[in-house]
């Protein structure tokens, strides 16, 4: 039986983790969407693009080649054959990833591969931020993961080991970014379900997802 569940959510929110978990219990693959734009935008930087040359930001992004790791115990990225799994989470790439994914036409090239992907899946985890309403619009299960500004601030910085004050302030600063755009891939599926993970452990809120996905 297919079985497509669409994880949104801010960073920090805990999709990563819960994604990954939730893919393993289903027996399923694992995509993350964050990584592919960031694997794009590191290829951008890689070219010496100015970010504001937009055509020049869209032909590097066609021209890269992207091999997506969908296992969800060790999602492996390459971009150009080059393993990018450490680069993709480096401050550079974090500064600059907003910028690229608010170019439409690298949006519509990765939500085609996205399409592709799931659509070759049986069962898949997808995150993201757009999936619910854009992607995969008929997911058997569409959830939001959201987490109070401290606890995102707190969770990201014990995942890249930087300042938590410093940290809350980027995620504040990469919100605004992301949700400034025309169509705000932030802005949540009218369908999908809330939960706010604040103070939540990753086993309740997987137990929960999966009782949704059951019932
Ligand atoms: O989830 P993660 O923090 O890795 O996402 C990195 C960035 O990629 C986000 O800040 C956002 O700009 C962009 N993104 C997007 N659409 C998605 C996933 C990520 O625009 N589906």
């Amino acid at each position: 039986e297919r079985c497509v569940v669409a994880v949104d959510g801010p960073s920090g929110s805990g999709k990563s983790t819960v994604s990954r978990r939730l893919a393993t219990a289903i027996d399923g693959i694992y995509l993350d969407t964050g990584a592919m734009y960031r694997a794009v935008t590191w290829a951008v930087l890689q070219a010496g693009v100015d970010l504001t040359d937009v055509d020049s930001v869209i032909k590097v992004a066609q021209e890269t080649d992207l091999s997506i790791g969908t296992n969800p115990l060790a999602p492996h990225f390459e971009a150009n054959g080059v393993d990018v799994d450490a680069a993709i989470r480096g401050p550079e790439v974090t500064g600059a990833v907003s910028a690229v994914a608010a170019v439409p036409q690298v949006r519509a090239m990765l939500v085609q591969f996205q399409q592709d992907i799931i659509s070759g899946a049986p069962r898949i985890v997808v995150e993201g931020r757009d999936i619910a309403s854009v992607v995969a619009p008929d997911a058997d299960l569409k959830v939001y993961l959201t987490a109070s500004a401290a606890a995102r601030a707190q969770r990201r910085s014990a995942e890249d080991a930087t300042d938590v004050a410093a940290t809350e302030a980027d995620l504040a600063r990469r919100d605004k970014l992301d949700s400034s755009r025309a169509a705000d891939p932030l802005k949540q599926a009218d369908d999908a379900t809330e939960l706010d993970t604040t103070g939540l452990g990753i086993d309740d809120v997987v137990n929960r997802l999966l009782d949704m996905l059951n019932s």
